[in-house]
C-alpha cells in the first residue's frame, strides 16, 4: 500500500467507528499500521519526531485501543507495545479484549514478541478472586536466537 492508500484506508476505518478525523489520529494510526509488528510508545514518538507531544500520542493510542484497532501489551520493564489489529474484528477486540487473554513471549536477544499458541494459561486464583483479563509475558530466547546461542 502506498502512503496515500494507507491514509485513505485509515480515514475510512476511523469514520466507520464514528471517530472524528484529526491529523494526529491519522498519522499515528498510519505509523502503527505500516509498522506491521509490535511497536513501542518510544518508537512511535521517535517516528512522529516531535510533531505531536507525548500526551497527544498517548491519548490517540488509548482511543485506538478502546476502539479495538490496537493490541496492547506491557512488558516486564513496564514498556507498552502496540500492534494494529488487521483482522477487521475491531468490534470483537474492543468488547472482549481477547488479545489480553493471550500469552506472549519476548525474546531477550532480538526483541521479537510472539503470541503463544493456546488461548490462555490456567492460573488458579484464590477463592473470592475474579479474573477480568490477563496479560502474561514470558521472556527468554526465541527459536532463532536459542540455536545461535548454542
Ligand atoms: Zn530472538
Amino acid at each position: 500500500m502506498t502512503d496515500d492508500t494507507v491514509t485513505r484506508h485509515i480515514v475510512h476505518l476511523l469514520k466507520e467507528r464514528s471517530i472524528s478525523i484529526t491529523d494526529a489520529r491519522v498519522r499515528i494510526t498510519a505509523i502503527i499500521y505500516t509498522a506491521d509488528k509490535w511497536i513501542s510508545l518510544a518508537d512511535i514518538l521517535h517516528t512522529v519526531n516531535n510533531e505531536f507531544d507525548r500526551a497527544t500520542v498517548y491519548r490517540v493510542l488509548c482511543l485506538l485501543h478502546e476502539n479495538g484497532f490496537l493490541y496492547k501489551l506491557v512488558d516486564m520493564g513496564k514498556i507498552s507495545y502496540y500492534m494494529f489489529n488487521k483482522t477487521g474484528n475491531v468490534e470483537q477486540v474492543a468488547q472482549k479484549e481477547r488479545p489480553l487473554e493471550h500469552t506472549w513471549f519476548k525474546c531477550l536477544n532480538c526483541g521479537r514478541i510472539s503470541v503463544l499458541p493456546g488461548d490462555d494459561i490456567a492460573v488458579h486464583l484464590p477463592e473470592g478472586f475474579t479474573k477480568t483479563a490477563s496479560n502474561l509475558l514470558i521472556s527468554g530466547y526465541c527459536n532463532n536466537c536459542a540455536s545461535a546461542r548454542n
